[in-house]
């Protein structure tokens, strides 16, 4: 390995909109997130009522699909 040509590794504290915190490593001492393991869909389970009403929302109506639970 080649000296002083790599990046420092530093712990890196990661918020997510959410409120959830973590850490990881990064060059970075800080990252901004929008979205994180706690609070994505696929993790949780459960879709949020911000991704609910998005653009298959509208598809849906626009075609006369039903709204209702498909779960
Ligand atoms: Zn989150």
């Amino acid at each position: 390995m080649k000296k002083d040509i790599h990046p420092e590794i530093k712990d890196c504290k990661v918020t997510c909109a959410c409120g959830n915190t973590f850490t990881c490593k990064s060059t970075k001492e800080e990252i901004n997130v929008e979205i994180c393991s706690e609070c994505h869909p696929f993790y949780t389970g459960k879709q949020s009522k911000s991704t609910r009403a998005g653009r298959v929302d509208k598809f849906n109506k626009k075609y006369g699909f039903d709204q209702k639970e498909a779960a």
